[in-house]
């Protein structure tokens, strides 16, 4: 063992008690120590302050750390302080005192460590000062927010990559847990770090369950499951809008559950004591939007709920991966339904940005989709997507309950046949709900008004119930053999329609499972 080694298993263990470094931790805080920089791409609750934190406690100077975390800086370095860490924090949050204080104590070199929020850096003065203190390492926490692309961009960020030039010879550690090889790629090139040598952990977390379920009455099935398989644990329920968010968290509270809400709609006072609570309680369910979770370090977080569909499969897994962090079982449950299908495209459609910004929305959405459909491992889909490979894993609903896919080739054809009439007999659209009564041969007010009953289609499709049409659709969808436009969710045809309709191509559709819990027990 070298030297160095020694130094930061001693810091490991005397300033914060812990016997060994986990996983990568050591190769990468040698590395950083000895002056090189990093890439980091480790899971959320992998250990990634341990990384920056351990070097800049053994090397010379100041650890400078970039977070866009601002409301948890306070935290960080309260924790810190207790470990008997001498860290401050420079953001907006505080006022001009405060502030001086913190930069005498790093001109004095009396920090280890100095939190920074990313819109300091553009100012000079923030550079003047650097200049004049000792800073031993640069950390830039959340890297992902340099991507353009990603979903938590921040324009301070890509000043990041002046550092380099400023302070050729400090080394730099860039830190995500987010980062499909593109956005890995992307944060190398915006903050210059093609020096830098990566490291990358598995983003495998066994102890989640991964369980995707049909949407019927989600309230309904949320609560079902926190009776049944969570009662009294601490949990976080995401859903898309601030109504629903509000809506949630009362019908759980109705039904004796303890829930808060969080959304950004809620001024700052209330966001910050829900989620103080949230961290100190025990028991408490969170529901929120996805503002609610970034920076959360609550190691007893027992399960991740979803009512709505993610926007991508990274946040996706950022958000199931508050689940956990503790390692014992925990769930990542999600209900989905041909509702998120039409609301997301719909979205997309009216989103601000160029043709490619929506296509790139677009290729995330699918890839979302796809994990909903599949009839394999989860996990081993949601590893495929980081670009890792892994085997089925025995612990998620599609390894407990392997759904059975079925011919849906001519289920296909009726429904595509029948939005085909209505757009080009009758150059109408329609949402699903009528076109499935047409398939059911319901005559409702709408269908006789119409008269759709005339349609040759009417009633072609009473063998499937109208569960299992809305099960087609929304597959159809995901597959892209169908289409939504508009503000009503009128269903259309795609080029590919053509070819399920003139029986050139076959449709295999996963059969919706009735049941939704997974058995635990049969876990090997
Ligand atoms: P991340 O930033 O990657 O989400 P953290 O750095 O917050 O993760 O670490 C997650 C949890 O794991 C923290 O509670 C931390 O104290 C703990 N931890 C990190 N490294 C070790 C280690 N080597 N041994 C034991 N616990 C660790
Ligand atoms: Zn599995």
């Amino acid at each position: 063992m070298t030297s160095t080694e020694t130094e930061a298993l001693g810091v490991l263990r005397r300033v914060f008690g812990y016997d060994s470094f986990r996983g990568e931790q050591e190769a990468i805080v040698e590395h950083v120590i000895g002056g090189g920089d990093a890439l980091v791409l480790m899971p959320t609750g992998g250990g990634k302050s341990l990384c920056y934190q351990i070097p800049s406690l053994v090397r010379p100077g100041v650890g400078v750390v970039i977070s866009p975390l601002i409301a948890l800086m306070q935290d960080q370095v309260d924790a810190l302080r207790a470990l008997g860490v001498r860290a401050g924090f420079l953001n907006s949050t505080q006022d001009h005192q405060q502030r001086r204080e913190v930069e005498q104590a790093f001109l004095a070199g009396e920090l280890d460590l100095l939190y920074l929020a990313p819109e300091r850096l553009r100012l000079e003065s923030t550079a003047e000062l650097l200049g004049r203190g000792k800073v031993a390492l640069f950390a830039i926490d959340e890297a992902h927010c340099v991507s353009q692309w990603g979903h938590d961009f921040r324009p301070d960020y890509l000043a990041l990559s002046e550092l380099h030039e400023r302070w050729p010879d400090i080394p730099r550690i860039a830190l995500t847990a987010t980062a499909t090889k593109a956005t890995h790629a992307e944060i190398a090139t915006r903050l210059n770090l093609t020096e830098a040598r990566h490291f990358v952990a598995s983003f495998d977390r066994p102890n989640i369950q991964y369980r995707i379920v049909p949407k019927n009455s989600p309230q309904k099935q949320l609560l079902e499951l926190l009776r049944t398989e969570h009662a009294g644990d601490s949990g976080i329920v995401y859903c898309l809008s601030r109504a629903s968010v509000e809506k949630t968290a009362d019908f759980l509270v109705q039904n004796g559950i303890p829930a808060l809400p969080y959304h950004a709609g809620l001024d700052s006072r209330t966001r910050a004591a829900n989620q103080a609570r949230f961290l100190r309680e025990d028991g408490l369910v969170v529901v929120a939007t996805i503002a609610f979770g970034m920076g959360i370090d609550k190691p007893d977080v027992r399960f991740v709920a979803h009512l709505d569909l993610p926007k991508s499969v990274e946040g996706y897994y950022q958000e199931t991966g508050r689940a956990g962090r503790d390692g014992l079982p925990s769930t990542a449950w999600l209900a989905y339904g041909l509702q998120d299908v039409v609301q997301q495209r719909k979205m997309i459609d009216t989103s601000e940005g160029d043709a490619a910004h929506r296509r790139r929305l677009s290729t995330h959405l699918d890839a979302m989709l796809a994990l909903c459909e599949t009839v394999e491992c989860r996990r081993v889909q949601l590893l495929n997507y980081f670009g890792q490979s892994g085997e089925p894993c025995g612990n998620c609903d599609t390894c407990l309950a392997p759904p059975e896919s079925w011919d849906g080739t001519v289920a296909a054809q009726k429904l595509l046949s029948t939005v085909y009439r209505l757009q080009h007999e009758r150059r109408q659209k329609f949402g699903a709900g009528q076109i499935i009564d047409i398939l059911l041969g319901k005559r409702t007010p709408k269908v006789t008004q119409h008269r759709h009953d005339e349609l040759t289609v009417f009633g072609v499709g009473a063998e499937l119930g109208e569960g299992e049409w809305r099960g087609v659709i929304r597959q159809l969808l995901a597959q892209g053999l169908l289409a939504v436009e508009g503000d009503y969710g009128t269903l259309v045809l795609t080029e590919a329609s053509g070819e399920v309709l003139g029986r050139k191509r076959e449709v295999r559709l996963r059969r919706e499972v009735k049941r939704e819990r997974a058995p635990r027990e049969a876990k090997p």
